[in-house]
Order: C-alpha cells, then sequence, then structure tokens
C-alpha cells in the first residue's frame, strides 16, 4: 500500500512521541522539503544532539554522525527521495555524548504526498549494543552475529575458507595491572589495527574476553590466515614503537581451515577455542593452525578423565594396587614392595599409568585416588608385616599431592586410623622442577625429614634430579632410574655416573636401589657396584596382592 499524505505533520509528530515513550528505541520522522527532523526526547540524552527536533537537519545530523558512514547514508536517503525505493535500513555509527562511535540501526519508511513525490520518512533507530549485536569497545560485532553470517551463508552455498581467533597474551594481568580502560584501549588499538591489516575482504568480530575473530571465504590459500597474523603483529609492533612502549603487548593466534559442508559452527569454534589454546601452551606470541589428531588426542584426553572421575566417585571402581618385590641385596631376601596403580576402565580397558596419571595430576584427582592408594597400600602393609615384621612397602606420591594438599596430616590420620607408624614405609617422590621452584614442596619435604617418615627420590638420573638432594640429604633412599642400569653393560659413562652416585650416596649414609633390573647378567654386573636394594622384573614384575602373597609371603608363614 502506497502511504500519501492524508497525515497532518503535527498530530504526526504528536503520535511518534508517545511512541516513543513506549520503547527503547528512537522514533523520529523527516521532513524531507523543510528539512526538518524530530526524535524521541530521549535521544537528547544518548547522542551528540542537543534538540531533539531542529531545521537545518542535513547539516545538523552531520554532527551526529560517525564521519565515515555520513556520504552512504546521504546517499541512501537521497536514492529515497528519488524514489528509487521506499524504504531506509542500515546500520552504521552515531557518536554518543562524548564523541565515541555507537553502532544503530536505522529503519524508515517513506509517506508521499498526493502526487507520489517523498514527504517524509518515519522509523526508528536503536542502538545494536543494546539489541547484543555490537561490542561498544571495539565496535566490531559479536559472535552471534558472526554465527548468523555463517549460518546464512553455508546455508546458500558451500564455502571454504578459514576462521582465525586472535587473543592478547596475559590480558588478565594487563587489566589487573594497569586497569580496565586500559584493557579496553589496547582490545581497541587491536580491533583498528586488524581492521587496517584485513583488506581482501576478511569479516572482523569481537569474541568473547580478549579475542577478535576474522572469517575469510572464498578461494583462499593455506597460508593466508598465517600472513596476515604475521602483517598484524608487524602492525602492533610498530603502534607500540609509536606509543613508546607503554601500550606493550603481544597477541596469540589459532586458525581453522574448513569446509562448510563437514563443519557446524559451534564446532569450529570449539576448534578455534583449542588452537588458540596451544598458541598459549606454546609460549605465546605465537600462530599455530589447528591440527585434527592433536584435537583428538585432546578430546580422548578429557573423556579418559571423566572416566577417571566417575570411576573415583564410583567408589573407585577399576582401580588395584599392584605390588613390585624390592630384594634387599645385603642379605638376598625380600625387604618390602613398591605399591603401583593400576585402572582397568570400563571403557578404555587396562591402561598404563604412564598415561592415566598425569591426567589425574592434572585434574587434582590424583588427591582423592592418593588417598585411597595410600589407606590400602598400608592395610596391605600390615597385613605382609604380620609374616615378615620388618616388611617395607614403598609408596609413590605426586608433586600434586604435596602441593595441594595436606599429604603429611593425611598419612599421619591414615596411619593412627591402622595403629601403625611410619617405620617401614617409604614415601616416593619423583623430581620434575617443583623441588626446586616451589618453596612450598620444599616445606613439605622438610616437614617429612622433621618427622623421620623415609623418603625416597625416584627415577634419579632423568629430568630434574639433582646432586644437592644427595649432598644436603633431602632424601634416605636414591633410586636410581632403569635407564641407567639397562645401559650399564654398554656404556662406560653410564656405568661411572651409577658407580659414583651410588659411592657419593653411601659416603653420605643414604640407601641406594637400583631399578629396573631384567636379567641375570645385568644383576651380575650391577651388583659389583653394591646396591643397596634390587627392583626389577628379574625378581618379578607388578603383580596383585593375591600373586605377590603367594609368590614372597607363603615361605615366610
Ligand atoms: P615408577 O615409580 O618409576 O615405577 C616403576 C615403574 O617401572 C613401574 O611401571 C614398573 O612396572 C616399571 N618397572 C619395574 N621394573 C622394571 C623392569 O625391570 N623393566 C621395565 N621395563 N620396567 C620395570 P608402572 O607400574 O607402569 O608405573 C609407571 C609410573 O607410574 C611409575 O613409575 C610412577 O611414576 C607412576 N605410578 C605408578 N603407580 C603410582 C601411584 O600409585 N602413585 C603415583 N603418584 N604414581 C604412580
Ligand atoms: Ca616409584
Ligand atoms: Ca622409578
Amino acid at each position: 500500500m502506497r502511504d500519501s499524505i492524508h497525515v497532518d505533520f503535527k498530530q504526526l509528530e504528536y503520535t511518534l512521541s508517545v511512541v516513543g515513550k513506549c520503547t527503547d528505541d528512537y522514533v523520529y520522522i523527516l521532513d524531507f522539503k523543510k528539512d526538518y527532523y524530530s526524535i524521541s526526547e530521549t535521544a537528547v540524552d544518548a547522542f551528540r544532539i542537543s534538540e531533539s527536533s531542529f531545521y537545518n537537519a542535513t547539516e545538523v545530523l552531520k554532527d551526529v554522525m560517525y564521519p565515515e558512514d555520513y556520504p552512504k547514508v546521504v546517499a541512501d536517503l537521497t536514492a529515497i527521495q528519488k524514489r528509487e525505493r521506499d524504504t531506509h535500513n542500515m546500520e552504521y555509527r552515531w557518536l554518543d555524548k562524548y564523541g565515541d562511535p555507537v553502532w544503530i540501526s536505522c529503519r524508515g519508511h517513506v509517506i508521499l504526498d498526493e502526487n507520489g513525490n517523498a514527504l517524509y520518512l518515519v522509523g526508528r533507530i536503536s542502538e545494536l549494543a543494546k539489541r547484543n549485536k555490537i561490542d561498544n569497545v571495539t565496535s566490531l560485532y559479536n559472535i552471534n552475529i558472526l554465527e548468523q553470517r555463517y549460518e546464512e551463508i553455508v546455508s546458500r552455498q558451500n564455502i571454504e575458507g578459514y576462521m582465525m581467533v586472535i587473543g592478547i597474551d596475559n590480558f588478565k594481568e594487563i587489566n589487573e595491572k594497569y586497569g580496565h580502560d586500559f584493557g579496553d584501549r589496547i582490545l581497541a588499538n587491536l580491533a583498528d589495527i586488524v581492521r587496517r591489516c584485513a583488506v581482501d575482504g576478511e569479516a572482523i568480530y569481537r569474541m568473547e574476553g580478549d579475542c577478535i575473530a576474522i572469517f575469510h571465504y572464498g578461494n583462499i590459500r593455506e597460508d593466508k590466515a598465517k600472513e596476515l597474523y604475521k602483517k598484524i603483529r608487524s602492525a602492533i609492533d610498530e603502534s607500540i614503537e609509536e606509543n613508546g612502549y607503554r601500550m606493550f603487548h603481544t597477541v596469540s593466534a589459532g586458525a581453522v581451515y574448513f569446509s562448510s559442508k563437514e563443519m557446524e559452527f559451534g564446532k569450529l569454534i570449539d576448534q578455534l577455542g583449542f588452537a588458540l589454546h596451544n598458541a598459549k601452551l606454546k609460549g605465546k606470541n605465537t600462530f599455530v593452525l589447528y591440527d585434527q589428531e592433536e584435537y583428538e588426542r585432546y578430546i580422548r584426553r578429557l573423556d579418559i578423565q571423566e572416566c577417571l572421575r566417575r570411576a573415583i566417585e564410583d567408589d573407585f571402581k577399576g582401580f588395584e594396587l599392584y605390588y613390585q618385590p624390592i630384594m634387599d641385596m645385603r642379605c638376598n631376601q625380600i625387604h618390602g614392595a613398591e605399591a603401583l596403580i593400576r585402572w582397568n576402565s570400563e571403557k578404555y580397558g587396562f591402561m598404563s599409568p604412564m598415561e592415566f596419571i598425569p591426567l589425574l595430576e592434572e585434574s587434582s584427582l590424583i588427591i582423592p585416588l592418593g588417598r585411597w592408594i595410600l589407606e590400602t597400600a598400608l592395610r596391605q602393609c600390615q597385613q605382609w608385616q604380620e609374616q615378615i615384621p620388618n616388611f617395607c612397602m614403598n609408596i609413590n606420591l605426586s608433586f600434586v599431592q604435596l602441593q595441594k594438599s595436606n599429604m603429611i596430616a593425611d598419612a599421619i590420620e591414615c596411619m593412627n586410623k591402622l595403629g601403625m607408624t611410619s617405620d617401614n614405609i617409604v614415601f616416593e617422590v619423583t623430581e620434575s622442577g617443583e623441588i626446586e621452584t616451589s618453596q612450598a614442596t620444599q616445606n613439605v619435604l622438610k616437614e617429612f625429614k622433621d618427622r623421620s617418615i623415609c623418603l625416597a627420590i625416584d627415577d634419579f638420573g632423568t629430568g630434574y634430579s639433582n646432586l644437592r638432594y644427595i649432598k644436603e640429604k633431602m632424601f634416605d633412599l636414591v633410586k636410581i632410574d632403569r635407564l641407567f642400569i639397562q645401559n650399564i653393560m654398554q656404556n662406560e659413562y653410564d656405568y661411572m655416573l651409577v658407580k659414583h652416585v651410588t659411592e657419593l650416596a653411601h659416603s653420605m649414609n643414604l640407601m641406594v636401589c637400583y631399578e629396573g633390573v631384567e636379567t641375570e647378567e645385568e644383576l651380575e654386573s650391577v651388583k659389583r657396584l653394591c646396591p643397596d636394594y634390587i627392583q626389577g622384573y628379574y625378581y618379578g614384575r607388578p603383580m596383585n596382592a593375591a600373586a605377590f602373597t603367594k609368590q614372597f609371603l607363603q615361605g615366610n608363614c
């Protein structure tokens, strides 16, 4: 239906002012002939205009519009005046009271006079941020719009392209240290830089937190995303230099190349998040391309972690302690056992502790399981001590238990409950850098010593183990890793190393245990170095309690 003038302007203006009071939007009327504009009074508080109605509209509105957007708005209104179209429907920026751009959506419908000429434009303006579309810090569309755009495009055609997400490194610290306004400025600056660098038709969006996404489709080379990342990085470096290093920061990026046939939006975002996470893990300030195999491994790890959590909740279902004999070389008799955890998962079957222990550590699930291991091993030890009074039980401790739980209190409480002392209990600790770097861990180890609870340094010779631990007698027992024991026969250096470490430990009154002796030849050659204890497949593999009892205790009844 054509709207033509049977409408009295004053009446119309009044009606619109009433409607304006009933909505968050701003309702307006533009009289083309008189160049007169009237808008809801609330707009005066929100934007850079001093009155809600004014003549000379074309000039006055120029002042409230973001300069870059002004020409395209004028072009659209001119087209309406020329009767090339009836409606105005655009998204552009107005300036707020402080001169900052605010994204608005402006829609209007033309009213004609009896000769069919454009008389008025009547419509509404709404702030996109209010409708959750635009982020006011960066003036970029948000992720909801990216999703809409992606769905819209892939519903029409199969596309290929990439999505890249760029995140500011250590943004949380930047905000904490310099305040949120400063953080916002860095983010806005990044958005400007990305806008300037993305000149090939890439679309840019604000993601959650400190991230900006770039969406580019079409016939795109594989290295396009990385190239753009590099360009953005050097533009950031330049801007940091221009700012006299006041806004120093780095950015990391993750990118995914997709083909829309098989790619749902949610999945794409998950993969992007994973690639960015990896970039941060790789030391930040870098670009990582999504790798499907890596992602599958990551998902598997998450799934195993979930199975572990459920098994622990379900009364430690599927967990069992195995025991491996430790022989006393001085009397060639059984000295004790090392408790080693086993897990038979309903979904994954038997899994090596080398695979699931890091997952337990990552999620801190090692703490509840560690308590169960402690109690189970202590009970077992108590039972075997009935036959061999000095039977010794070695229990492994993870650094997570040392750092995050009250390990010593737990151990003492458990021993009290069972009516045991800590004699003949050895806690094994593997050094993975934590002893050196964490004062808290060093304090816990010192408390073990102060309470005369026996400590062993595990896998000595690998990783971070330090001769200082021997020199300063932080441990009572040194367990030398299988890696060295294995090589002793072929490698003179390893032979000398094991020999000297053993002599050094003995000179400090520490005990020495060799791990992983598998064959008779190995046994013969290591024996000459006079270890106190030997543990290895030669004497027995880790086995369940029943098998261990049968093999090592029944003769002692
Ligand atoms: P670890 O503490 O060094 O335990 C010794 C590992 O060496 C065991 O592997 C054992 O089966 C293996 N081993 C012993 N003798 C030989 C040998 O002669 N030849 C060979 N090839 N291997 C030998 P397992 O049971 O697979 O445990 C692997 C690691 O998982 C352990 O290394 C330990 O770091 C961790 N772990 C096992 N149980 C526990 C536990 O209850 N708590 C904690 N925190 N960690 C545990
Ligand atoms: Ca161990
Ligand atoms: Ca070991």
